[in-house]
């Protein structure tokens, strides 16, 4: 009896001795990457609790299946939400030219601000970043720019700060908490909030992708999030608060900056000798594909010319492709064609099974998509060429990017690629090894934008928003 009146005393003393605390100056920002469709799940939450997030969006996949409209940023805006950018194509913007970072992170704000939205803050995709890059997200008028994982938390950086200062020291690279994903628990999320306010305080940028329950291991529950918040909105009375990144940075709206394309109509390493990057895949060139497959990628000394060509094996076929294409850029890797204009293309390659060209065309602000596909080219066991005259290109069209895909389990590797404008005619198929649909079969054709999806070989599919290639703190400054 006695025992238990001392702990309601001593909980009651509690009560009223921590409103008197001092006030934490912790101020908490809500992040949210890549523009995901089910981060609409998010609003009723943040409007139940009055509180405002901050939504990084890649432009070029607006209103394209599993991610936000345009509509969708109009709706989230007129609850207060900030609309900041994520760039167009979401590449790692320290391995491409400089120009191109530049077209990425000034037009994903010029699109923005044309769709009728206050841009003042952009992350980085993948959070990768060089002093080049942080200055041409200042010159591209931004206030801000996001890192990830340099504030301490139970998922990493041990050793760091415990929320990163107000003012920044260099904005361009605000420190934020890794991001948020299905091994996090609420508490873990509770402690890096309750770090700080011991701390004297600071900004501690939170980055969530996907919400939802299990459709992603970089996710978190609703409901997780829900109590997040709850909890979060009850902290205001120690005088934590959340904002907006632009509410916590302020500044003013810098003038926009729009980069024109380029205007190469060719493509580069056609040879694919050159591989910098690390990712095992030819400079200029990635990995595309969809559906359900399972493809392994490698770089061979088995060449058509030159030292290397890039050999896919798939397993697993189930449907799909995988195809190795020019890089689904603003025009550094992807040649500028013209409408109406038709295209020759041409590929060596080696193949045990059917292949088919997948073609995408850039639309006016950087978005792709699928365009169409060839006939089927029959299996190979010596080096062929593959050549193919696409259709007149469709209007609105700035940019291609092609691959010859392998629809089938098998191997494929290619050398040698070819890019140029017809002199005219009528489109056709001019390949040697040509051959017709089997009748009574469904025509195996791309419906499914692959977003240009990075495939690195060993280490599965690449979504926008994993970590790859992320510097140190030291390597990004
Ligand atoms: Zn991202």
């Amino acid at each position: 009896m006695s025992l238990a009146c001392a702990l309601v005393g001593f909980a009651s003393t509690l009560s009223v001795v921590t409103p008197a605390q001092a006030a934490t100056n912790t101020v908490v920002s809500l992040t949210f990457d890549d523009g995901n469709a089910n981060q609409m799940t998010a609003l009723p939450i943040l409007n139940k609790y009055g509180m405002k997030g901050t939504f990084y969006i890649i432009t070029g996949v607006i209103g394209t299946p599993n991610y936000l409209t345009r509509a969708n940023l109009s709706t989230l805006a007129a609850s207060g939400n900030e609309i900041g950018a994520h760039s167009v194509n979401h590449p790692d913007l320290t391995g491409v030219p400089i120009d191109e970072a530049k077209r990425q992170i000034c037009n994903s704000r010029a699109d923005l601000t044309d769709w009728g939205f206050r841009v003042t803050s952009f992350a980085y995709p993948y959070a990768s970043a060089s002093t080049a890059v942080e200055n041409a997200t200042r010159d591209c008028g931004f206030n801000s720019a996001r890192g990830l994982g340099d504030i301490a938390s139970a998922h990493g950086c041990s050793g760091c700060d415990r929320a990163e200062t107000l003012p920044p020291a260099d904005p361009y690279w605000l420190k934020a908490v890794d991001q948020i994903d299905t091994t996090w628990t609420l508490q873990q999320m509770k402690n890096v909030v309750t770090a700080a306010e011991g701390r004297g305080g600071g900004l501690v940028p939170f980055t969530f992708h996907n919400i939802c329950d299990g459709c992603d291991s970089l996710a978190i529950s609703p409901t997780v999030l829900d109590s997040f918040l709850s909890w979060l909105k009850a902290r205001g009375a120690l005088g934590t608060t959340v904002k907006t990144i632009d509410q916590a940075i302020g500044g003013t709206v810098k003038p926009v900056v729009r980069i024109p394309p380029p205007t190469n109509t060719g493509l580069t390493n056609t040879s694919l000798e050159q591989s910098t990057s690390g990712t095992g895949f030819p400079d200029c060139w990635m990995a595309g594909g969809w559906g359900s497959n399972n493809p392994v990628w490698s770089r061979t000394t088995d060449a058509h010319s030159g030292s290397f060509g890039q050999r896919l094996d798939i397993s697993g076929y189930v449907n799909g492709d995988a195809k190795l294409m020019p890089q689904m850029d603003l025009g550094s890797c992807s040649p500028s064609v013209t409408p109406g204009r038709t295209y020759n293309l041409g590929t060596w390659y080696k193949a045990t099974g059917i292949t088919q060209y997948a073609l995408y065309y850039r639309n006016a602000t950087g978005a792709w998509a699928y365009w169409t596909s060839s006939p089927w080219f029959a299996a190979a066991s010596t080096w062929t060429q593959a050549t193919w005259t696409t259709p007149p290109v469709p209007a609105g069209a700035s940019g291609m990017s092609f691959g010859l895909a392998l629809i089938t389990n098998g191997s494929l590797t290619t050398d040698d690629y070819t890019f140029a404008g017809s002199a005219g005619g009528s489109p056709a198929a001019k390949a040697p090894a040509t051959r017709s649909r089997p009748s009574g079969t469904t025509p195996v054709r791309a419906t499914v934008i692959a977003r240009g999806a990075p495939t690195v070989p060993g280490a599965g599919a690449v979504r926008p928003g994993t970590l790859i290639a992320v510097p140190t703190p030291d390597d990004a400054h």
